[in-house]
C-alpha cells in the first residue's frame, strides 16, 4: 500500500468537504457570502468532537478550571477598555485595477519582513521599497498599481436596540471579536459565586466575529468563527511555571489526537504588547495551505485585562490572598484556539489517498480520512450484506438500534459491501459491522477496521464491548 503524493490539496479538501456533507459555503443559492461557512451533518459531528475533546482536557480533567458561556453582545465599553475599538485592525492595501483587497502585513511577510505590531507609516515605507524594486504586485491580477496601506478595523458593529437610526458612537454595539472579553467580565461573578482560589481558570467556547480583510483560505480565516479560550488567573510569581506547564499540556493535546510531533512547531513572538511577558503560537504545517500557520496562541498577559476593566467599570477586581494578606489584580495567561482552524488541521492531517491492489490485481485509489477515533463523526457503520433479504435487514436494524445507544452510528444498505466500505473510509468511520447469512446461524458479525482493513468475527453479545475497547485503543 503506498500513499499517493497529493497535489492541489486545498482544492481537494474544499471539494471533498462539500460533496461529503462536512462544510458548505454559506448562502450558495444566493450566489454565496464570503468569509462564512456552514457545517453539514458530518461537519458538525466532527466539530463537536473536537470541541468535546478540548473541553474534556481543559475542564473535565482539571480541578482548577470552571466553564462559562457568555453572550456575544456585551457592554460597548468592554471593547474600549480592552483596546479593540482603538486599535484592533489590520493594514489593508487594494489593487486599483481589479479591486482585490490584500493584507499588507501578509505581503511583507512573503518578502521576509515581519510587520507584527509595525506602525502604518513603517509598513508604507517597507511597501515603498518593494514598489521601487518592482516587486509589489497584486496577488490576483499581477498589476503594480497598488494603494498605500491604511488601517482597517476588524470590529463588527450592530445597532442592536436602535432599529432605524444610523450607527453612531452612542448606539453602536459590537459582535465580540474574541470570546475572552466575556471571561474578564464574569471574573467577578465567578469569584463571588464559586469562590475559587488562585490559580484558577475560566474556559469557554463560543462564536467570535471579525471583519477580516481577506478570507481566501477556506475555513482557516473566516468572518464568523468559534474560539475555545481559557484564561488562567494567577499570582505574578506563578506565571513562569504555569506558562511552561500549559505549553506542555497544549502540545500533548495535539499529539494525543494523532497530530505528528514534526507537523507542529512553536513560534515565539519577538514583539510583544507592552503588558505581555511571553507569547507563543502553535503552528501546524498545513499541506493544503503550503506550510506552517498559526492554530493556537498561548500568551502571558500580565494584569492588563482586569486592570483595564476595573478602571473603566469602576469595580474592584482585585483578589485578597489569605496566605500572604496581600491584595492585587490577578495576572492572566491564556490559551486561545480557533475551532475551525483545528477542524481544517485535522482534515488536512487525516485526508489520505492510498494506492491499493484489489482482489483482481488491479491498482485502485482508496480515499480515507484517518481521523483519530475520538474525532471520527461516525464511529460504527452497520450493513446488512444484501438489501433485499428481510432477515438480514431485520437483524442489522436490531444491531444498529442497540449500537446507537453507545455510539454515533450509520446504517447503510446501498450498493455492494466494498462500495459501502469506501464510503465509510471517506468520512473516517473506524469500524464497519456486516451482518451476513452466517450471522443468522452463529450470532456473530464481521467487524472491519478502517486503517488495517482487517476483518474480525465477533459474537453479537460481545459486540458493544469489543467496539468500546477498539474505539478507545
Ligand atoms: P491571525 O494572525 O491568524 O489572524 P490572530 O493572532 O489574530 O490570528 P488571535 O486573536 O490570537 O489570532 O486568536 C486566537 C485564535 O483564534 C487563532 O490562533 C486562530 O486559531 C483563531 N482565529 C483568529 N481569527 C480567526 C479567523 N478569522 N477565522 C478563524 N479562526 C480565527
Amino acid at each position: 500500500m503506498s500513499i499517493k503524493k497529493e497535489e492541489n490539496k486545498l482544492e481537494k479538501i474544499v471539494g471533498f468537504a462539500k460533496s461529503k456533507g462536512f462544510v458548505f459555503p454559506s448562502s450558495e443559492i444566493y450566489g454565496g457570502f464570503a468569509g462564512v461557512y456552514d457545517y453539514g451533518h458530518y461537519g458538525i459531528l466532527l466539530k463537536n468532537n473536537i470541541r468535546d475533546s478540548w473541553w474534556k482536557s481543559m475542564v473535565q480533567l482539571r480541578e482548577d478550571v470552571v466553564g462559562l458561556d457568555s453572550g456575544v453582545f456585551m457592554h460597548p465599553t468592554t471593547w474600549v477598555a480592552s483596546g479593540h475599538v482603538g486599535s484592533f485592525d489590520d493594514p489593508q492595501i487594494d489593487c486599483r485595477v481589479c479591486k482585490n483587497r490584500m493584507r499588507a502585513d501578509h505581503i511583507l511577510e512573503n518578502f521576509g519582513v515581519s510587520a507584527d505590531k509595525m506602525p502604518i507609516e513603517t509598513i508604507n515605507q517597507e511597501l515603498d521599497k518593494l514598489r521601487e524594486a518592482k516587486k509589489l504586485k497584486c496577488t490576483n491580477c499581477g498589476s503594480s498599481d497598488i494603494t498605500e496601506a491604511k488601517r482597517f478595523s476588524l470590529m463588527v458593529k450592530s445597532n442592536l436596540g436602535s432599529p432605524t437610526e444610523a450607527l453612531s458612537e452612542d448606539n453602536v454595539v459590537y459582535l465580540r471579536p474574541e470570546t475572552c472579553g466575556g471571561i474578564y467580565l464574569e471574573y467577578k461573578n465567578t469569584m463571588d459565586s464559586l469562590h475559587p482560589k488562585l490559580p484558577f481558570c475560566i474556559a469557554q467556547v463560543g462564536k467570535a466575529f471579525r471583519n477580516e480583510i481577506v478570507t481566501k483560505q477556506f475555513i482557516f480565516r473566516t468572518r464568523e468563527f468559534e474560539q475555545m479560550e481559557m484564561q488562567y488567573f494567577l499570582r505574578p510569581q506563578e506565571m513562569k511555571a504555569k506558562y511552561e506547564e500549559w505549553k506542555k499540556e497544549r502540545w500533548q493535546w495535539y499529539l494525543g489526537l494523532g497530530i505528528p510531533g514534526d507537523k507542529i512547531k512553536w513560534y515565539k513572538h519577538e514583539k510583544l504588547a507592552h503588558y505581555a511577558s511571553e507569547a507563543y503560537d502553535i503552528e501546524y504545517n498545513f499541506d493544503a495551505l503550503g506550510g506552517f500557520k498559526e492554530v493556537e496562541g498561548i500568551h502571558a498577559r500580565g494584569d492588563w485585562d482586569l486592570s483595564q476593566h476595573s478602571k473603566f467599570s469602576g469595580q474592584d477586581l482585585s483578589y485578597y490572598d489569605d496566605a500572604t494578606k496581600e491584595r492585587f489584580i490577578p495576572h492572566i495567561m491564556e490559551t486561545s484556539v480557533g475551532l475551525a482552524r483545528l477542524f481544517l488541521m485535522f482534515i488536512d492531517n487525516a485526508y489520505i489517498e492510498e494506492e491499493l491492489t484489489n482482489s483482481k490485481g488491479e491498482k485502485e485509489i482508496r480515499t480515507v480520512l484517518k481521523l483519530h477515533k475520538d474525532l471520527a463523526p461516525i464511529k460504527v457503520a452497520v450493513f446488512p450484506l444484501l438489501k433485499n433479504k428481510p432477515e438480514l435487514v431485520g437483524k442489522a436494524k436490531e444491531i444498529y438500534t442497540n449500537l446507537r445507544q453507545h455510539f454515533m452510528c450509520e446504517f447503510d444498505d446501498n450498493g455492494n459491501v466494498g462500495k459501502r466500505y469506501r464510503r465509510q473510509d471517506e468520512i473516517g468511520t473506524p469500524y464497519c459491522v456486516t451482518i451476513d447469512f452466517d450471522t443468522l446461524e452463529d450470532n456473530a458479525v464481521t467487524v472491519r477496521d478502517r486503517d488495517t482493513m482487517k476483518q474480525d468475527r465477533v459474537k453479537i453479545d460481545e459486540l458493544t464491548e469489543y467496539l468500546k475497547n477498539a474505539i478507545k485503543s
